[in-house]
């Protein structure tokens, strides 16, 4: 039998949405088939309240960021325990902001890959190359690598999931979204990585495509058989947008 990965549409909040915003995203909010795929990932001290207004639309809440660190003296850290406690769902890990704003490393989420999967939080492992790196064709090699380095040590038993965003980083907020095509050439190849790396596993891992998704786009997007799902940041800000998505991911 051929085993389908799930299909999720996840917003990205950023530093965005104040709570009035919130409110109004909520309260507008309807989403007509929903299995537990609209995820959604606001700052860090919106999630309480996320998570109570959320809960009728049946949105899952998660967090951008997570400390690889248990507890203890990480001034301004989240502790995986602390969002668990809270009730998240996910966490974004090494999006690319995090790694050119705040100098995350491969290594660096690494950890906090490991330390999500041990905690039963559901890591978005973030990956994708820079407009110079697809220029000079080193697109598949920054991709992989990264794969590779943030999967290190990863075993994956039956309750673990795990779940990738191929995000170009010249496609994230800046309205040029990679083709179809473009997306499913490197959705192929972090397939055959996760294969070679976890056998059949590999092929329920869901790869989700992050950049400049949008209502227009996301159909085309998501007719290609290893794109499964989006990751998505300013489309996923208006409930009437969101909602859009989401419904495009059901069909
Ligand atoms: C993102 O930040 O994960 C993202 C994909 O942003 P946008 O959809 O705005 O390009």
């Amino acid at each position: 039998s051929i085993i389908m990965p799930k299909s999720y549409m996840v917003g990205n909040w950023k530093m965005n949405q104040t709570l009035s915003e919130i409110e109004d995203f909520f309260s507008k909010l309807k989403l007509t088939s929903n299995q537990n795929n609209f995820w959604i990932a606001p700052q860090a001290v919106h999630i309480s309240t996320c998570i109570n207004l959320a809960m009728k639309a049946g949105v899952l809440i998660g967090a951008q960021n997570c400390s690889a660190n248990e507890f203890g003296a990480y001034t301004g850290e989240s502790a995986i325990d602390s969002l668990t406690e809270l009730g998240c769902h996910f966490s974004i890990i090494g999006h690319s902001e995090r790694r050119s704003l705040y100098g995350e490393s491969n290594e660096d989420i690494n950890k906090k890959v490991l330390a999500c999967i041990k905690k039963g939080l559901v890591p978005i492992l973030c990956i994708g190359e820079t407009l110079s790196q697809r220029e000079n064709g080193e697109t598949k090699d920054v991709v992989l690598f990264q794969l590779e380095q943030g999967l290190k040590d990863v075993e994956l038993n039956n309750e673990s999931e795990l779940i990738i965003a191929y995000e170009p980083v010249w496609a994230i907020g800046t309205g040029k979204s990679a083709s179809s095509a473009q997306a499913e050439e490197v959705h192929q190849q972090i397939r055959r990585l996760l294969n070679d790396k976890f056998g059949a596993t590999g092929d329920e891992i869901s790869i989700l495509y992050g950049g400049s998704v949008k209502p227009t786009n996301v159909e085309e997007l998501l007719s290609m058989p290893n794109v499964n799902g989006g990751l998505v940041g300013g489309a996923s800000l208006k409930a009437d947008s969101f909602a859009a998505l989401c419904d495009a991911c059901s069909k």
